[in-house]
């Protein structure tokens, strides 16, 4: 079997053991939502999920996707990041390799920073008595189109002045 192929049926045996263990039904719908959630790369949000799941011609209703996800967060198959746009933000959880984000506070633009460096630091981190399940680092401040117009609005409110 292929690398995708173990991901999707390991994830899916994980699923199907979180759902054992807290006495929820073992849905079709919920099944669905976390195979499209495990064939898609990086950050989206519930309404991505719901185009995503149109692809796949899989009915569901928002309610539903919003219960799965939550579901989803609780069985760690899924990270629910805590930026500050209005919008829900999720990402599988694929590997445990750690990952590391920088967000414009500003525009809430997410990019995904690839520094060997800091990747590696966060790997040996061991902290004494607590059990890492992933690790996540977010690097907060204003993105170059943001501080291109700051410096538009500061230039124009000179010239006022
Ligand atoms: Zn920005």
């Amino acid at each position: 079997m292929s690398d995708k192929g173990n991901l999707q049926e390991n994830v899916k045996e994980q699923f199907r053991q979180y759902l054992l263990a807290n006495g929820l039904r073992q849905t079709k719908e919920r099944f669905a939502i976390l195979h499209a959630i495990y064939e898609t790369e990086g950050v989206f949000t519930i309404e991505d999920l719901q185009h995503i799941m149109q692809v796949y011609r899989f009915h569901v209703s928002t309610n539903t996707l919003y219960l799965t996800t939550q579901l989803l967060v609780q069985a760690n198959l899924l990270i629910r990041h805590p930026f500050s746009s209005s919008a829900a933000t999720f990402e599988r959880i694929a590997d445990d390799r750690p990952r590391s984000y920088q967000i414009c506070s500003h525009c809430h633009h997410i990019t995904r920073i690839k520094s060997k460096e800091l990747a590696t630091s966060l790997e040996t981190y061991h902290p004494r008595s607590f059990a890492v399940s992933h690790r996540i680092v977010y690097v907060y401040g204003t993105c170059t189109s943001c501080q291109r117009q700051m410096r538009k609005q500061l230039k124009l409110a000179q010239g006022q002045s």
